[in-house]
Parts: structure tokens; C-alpha cells; sequence
């Protein structure tokens, strides 16, 4: 499959880990939108929020207690942002579920 994420997690496509361990691989975006822009995914490709079923929600559940862990790492003691982008009209660019961890300074109030 052709899927940029899963070469990241590969290590086929280098990456700025800042988190893994057996479900969950962390790594700094390319393009940062904050001072701290991680993007959080499961090991497992999953397309994105709209394929979490029961038979892949433990990867989520994974993703959600590594999120503490890493926001604390990263200094993000004054709160942060979570999204994930979901389809066409969610502009998701990349087809391999993935949240964006924001912060590291005051961000927007216009979207949500
Ligand atoms: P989306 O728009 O799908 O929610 O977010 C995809 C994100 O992946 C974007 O913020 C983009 O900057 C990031 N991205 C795309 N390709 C790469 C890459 O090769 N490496 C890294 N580290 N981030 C990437
Ligand atoms: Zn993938």
C-alpha cells in the first residue's frame, strides 16, 4: 500500500519521533502550524476517524493515553489541541488516521 504514514512508521521515510511504543508512533509535522505540532497514529493503518470500529478502537484508546504522556514531554503544561481531519469535506490530506497535537502558545478560538 502506498501510504506515506505507514513508511514513516516503517522507518522507510525519516521522521522526528518524539513518542512510540507497540501500537502508537508519534512524530513533529512537516509543516508546523504551532511551536509543538506532533502527529499521533496507529501502527496499524487505519484510513481515518470514520473506519474506528470495535475491531480497532484499542488503537485509539492507545493513541488517547499516549496523548498525556507526550503533551507533558513536549512542555505543553498550559493546555493544547487535539484534531483529526476526516475526509474530503474534513480536508484530510493524509489517508492513514492521524491527530494533530497542537500548543505551545495561544491558539485560535475560530475553529472549535
Ligand atoms: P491532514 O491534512 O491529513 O490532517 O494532515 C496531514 C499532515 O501531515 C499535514 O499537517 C502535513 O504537514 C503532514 N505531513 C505530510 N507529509 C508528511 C511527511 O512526509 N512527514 C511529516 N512529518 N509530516 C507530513
Ligand atoms: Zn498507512
Amino acid at each position: 500500500m502506498d501510504c506515506i504514514f505507514c513508511k514513516i512508521i516503517k522507518g522507510e521515510i525519516p521522521s522526528a519521533r518524539v513518542f512510540e511504543n507497540d501500537k502508537v508512533y508519534a512524530f513533529r509535522d512537516i509543516n508546523p502550524q504551532a511551536p509543538v505540532h506532533v502527529l499521533i497514529v496507529p501502527k496499524t493503518h487505519v484510513p481515518s476517524a470514520d473506519a474506528i470500529a470495535a475491531r480497532n478502537s484499542d488503537l485509539v484508546a492507545a493513541i488517547f493515553e499516549a496523548i498525556p504522556e507526550i503533551a507533558k514531554s513536549e512542555g505543553l503544561t498550559n493546555g493544547y489541541r487535539i484534531i483529526t481531519n476526516c475526509g474530503e469535506d474534513g480536508c484530510q490530506t493524509v489517508k492513514h488516521l492521524h491527530f494533530h497535537l497542537l500548543g505551545g502558545k495561544r491558539l485560535s478560538e475560530e475553529m472549535v
